[in-house]
C-alpha cells in the first residue's frame, strides 16, 4: 500500500490556525514525519507532501499513485471552548478509514469525539484519485487541547499510524 501523508498548511507559507504559543502548520509539519516514520518502520511506502499550493499536493499525490491520503490537520476556531477530534471524508471508503483513525486517537488520547464527517468541501479529498481523509487532530485553539498536541504529539502520531494499519487489516480481510 502505498500512502501519501499531507501535513497542513506550509511553515513560512501558511501557518494555518493559531494557538497561544504554537501555529498548526508546525505541528503538521512534525506530525507528518512522525507518522510517516511509523509506517515506513512497518514497511509502507509513503510520501511526505506539505505545500502551500493544494493543486500542488494532488498532482504529487496521484503521480505517487497512491492507494491511500491522509492529510493532518490542527482545527481552529473563533469559540475557544471548542475542542476535540473529527475526521472528514468524501467516499464510503473513506469513511471506513476515519473511523479506524478516529478511534485510534480518541481512545488513546482521550480527546472529546466529534466524530466522523462526510464532506465535500475539501479539495484534497474530491481532487486526489485514492481514497482520502483529513484528520482534525485536536482545537489548536483551545489550550487544553493545545497542550495536548504539544506534549502528546507522539502519541498522535502513533494513533494515526495505527488508525491506517487497522485499516489495511480490515481491506486485507475483505480480500
Ligand atoms: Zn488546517
Amino acid at each position: 500500500m502505498r500512502i501519501v501523508i499531507n501535513g497542513g498548511h506550509c511553515p513560512g507559507r501558511d501557518c494555518g490556525a493559531l494557538g497561544r504559543i504554537s501555529q498548526e502548520a508546525e505541528i503538521t509539519r512534525e506530525l507528518m514525519a512522525a507518522v510517516a516514520g511509523y509506517l515506513r518502520a512497518v514497511g509502507y511506502e509513503v510520501l511526505e507532501v506539505q505545500e502551500n499550493d493544494l493543486s500542488q499536493v494532488v498532482k504529487e499525490s496521484n503521480d505517487f499513485e497512491a492507494d491511500l491520503f491522509v492529510a493532518i490537520h490542527c482545527n481552529g476556531a473563533a469559540n475557544r471552548n471548542a475542542r476535540g477530534t473529527e475526521v472528514y471524508y468524501f467516499s464510503p471508503k473513506g469513511a471506513i478509514v476515519a473511523q479506524c483513525i478516529q478511534k485510534q486517537i480518541v481512545n488513546s488520547l482521550e480527546t472529546l469525539d466529534r466524530g466522523i464527517k462526510e464532506s465535500a468541501t475539501f479539495y484534497v479529498l474530491k481532487q486526489t484519485n485514492c481514497i482520502a481523509v483529513l484528520v482534525e487532530t485536536a482545537f489548536i485553539t483551545n489550550e487544553e487541547d493545545e497542550k495536548f498536541l504539544l506534549v502528546k504529539r507522539n502519541e498522535f502520531a502513533r494513533a494515526i499510524a495505527r488508525g491506517i494499519t487497522d485499516y489495511h487489516v480490515i481491506l486485507v480481510q475483505e480480500g
